[in-house]
């Protein structure tokens, strides 16, 4: 028998497992922080992770402006009865002079408010006959004009290094005048199946054979997070074959993900791979679907060994490797979105088990957030994925959830 680590310990103690957190943070712990940057044009750093913090050279917006189409004055109290009309301000072209006191100049959304003038009264509340301007209603001071500096004062810090870079990110960055940013460069994932009955797509299947599912959603979650993917493919069950497969990963990747070969009923050879190239603990985490997951150091990269069964495969990368995958490109302090649903449905669980089952939430009549199951929750059956939009996720202090219950979901918007 191949002495490995806490493998044996789980055996020997089969009630002994780890909860999911105390899983997530011992790998946090061991993951490393994000290094390597490059600068990259602005137009091409969508979703990458932002790698400096960015001060603000300047005010945003760079001058007091108009927010409508209108009016420029000085607020007076009382106000008089009428305002002579000066001239014009346009965004882009001011108008040159200082407002002289009873003066009014018509002025655009975003033209620079002129000076001696604080406030805009909006043109539907004004009337001009010749050059005489009257106004109906009442006036604040300072209405409807945008101030410099607003949105981002000169010098501030306005996106802190390890921001992921949205779509309004871009839009922040891009009002600061920035053209290229320097960011994090991609996190390089080697991903692999194992398992003799493992087939590729192309190739007919034999009897018995399955084919590969899981380096088809690994790789589709792997991309949306941004990663570079190297597919080693499917690696039989042998222990020379998987010990290639790991020192090649090792050397090309970042960090390695495999499928299948983790349960406690497998053949030791993946065990004894593992064992050879690096230092792998096998978990038997208190959730389900998952429950088996191998995680360590395999020539100095962090490695996952994830279960074989497909939704246990897309499950612990959402909950495990997902984290560790952020930390890694740089984004801190990352955790799922997590919502609170009303359950239409009796869920069940297990008292000390973290339970995901695939969920549907929407909106009912009542304007309540609520969510049920897809139904059949087999830890192969990918069909339960594919019609769900969320994970429910059960923690280890309920035994069930009842109908009109609470219950905890993280969206799959926000997962993958
Ligand atoms: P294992 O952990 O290797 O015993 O695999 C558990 C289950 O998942 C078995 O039914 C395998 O056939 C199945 N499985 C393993 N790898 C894959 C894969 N890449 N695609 C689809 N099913 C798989
Ligand atoms: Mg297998």
């Amino acid at each position: 028998m191949v002495e490995v680590i806490s493998c044996f310990d789980a055996v020997a103690n089969p009630g002994k497992m780890l909860p999911v957190e105390e899983s997530i943070n011992r790998i946090l712990n061991v993951v490393p922080n994000a290094t390597k940057t490059e600068r990259i044009p602005l137009s091409k750093a969508m979703d990458r992770v932002l790698a400096t913090d960015q001060y603000s050279p300047f005010n945003v917006p760079p001058h007091t402006n108009s927010a409508m189409d209108g009016y420029a004055i000085a607020f007076t109290d009382p106000l008089p009865v009428s305002w002579r009309l000066v001239g014009e301000a346009y965004a882009g072209r001011g108008y040159p002079e200082k407002l002289n006191q009873g003066e009014a100049v018509a002025i655009m959304t975003g033209a620079p408010v002129p000076e001696g003038a604080d406030t805009i009264i909006i043109k539907e509340a004004a009337s001009l006959k010749g050059a005489a301007l009257s106004i109906q209603g009442g006036v604040q001071k300072g209405q409807h004009v945008r101030l410099a500096g607003e949105d981002i004062p000169r010098g501030s810090l306005c996106l802190p290094s390890g921001s992921l870079l949205s779509p309004q990110a871009l839009g922040l960055l891009a009002s600061m005048g920035l053209s290229s940013v320097e960011v994090f460069k991609p996190v390089k994932v080697a991903i692999f199946s194992t398992g003799d009955e493992v087939v590729d797509q192309g190739e007919a299947l034999p009897e018995f054979g399955i084919y590969d599912t899981n380096r088809f959603t690994l790789r589709g979650m792997l991309t949306r997070l941004g990663c570079e993917v190297i597919d080693l493919g499917i690696i039989e069950d042998d222990q020379r074959s998987l010990s290639e497969a790991l020192a090649l990963a090792a050397s090309s990747a970042d960090i390695m993900l495999s499928s299948g070969g983790v349960s406690m009923g497998e053949a030791d050879y993946i065990k004894s791979a593992l064992k050879q190239e690096g230092r792998v603990d096998f978990w038997r985490i208190a959730m389900r679907p998952g429950r088996p997951l191998a995680f360590g150091d395999v020539g100095g990269k962090p490695f996952f060994g994830l279960p074989g069964n497909p939704v246990a495969v897309m499950v612990t990368f959402m909950q495990f490797v997902q984290p560790a995958l952020r930390k890694m490109m740089g984004q801190t302090a990352w955790q799922p979105n997590r919502m609170i649903a009303i359950a239409e449905e009796t869920l069940k669980s297990r008292l000390g088990r973290t339970d995901y089952s695939r969920g549907v939430y929407h909106i009912n009549e009542s304007g309540q957030l609520v969510v049920r199951s897809t139904g059949s929750q087999g830890s192969g059956i990918l069909t339960s994925m594919v019609m769900a939009n969320c994970l429910i996720e059960i923690t280890d202090e309920f035994e069930r959830i009842d109908v009109g219950e609470p219950v905890l979901i993280q969206p799959f918007s926000d997962l993958m």
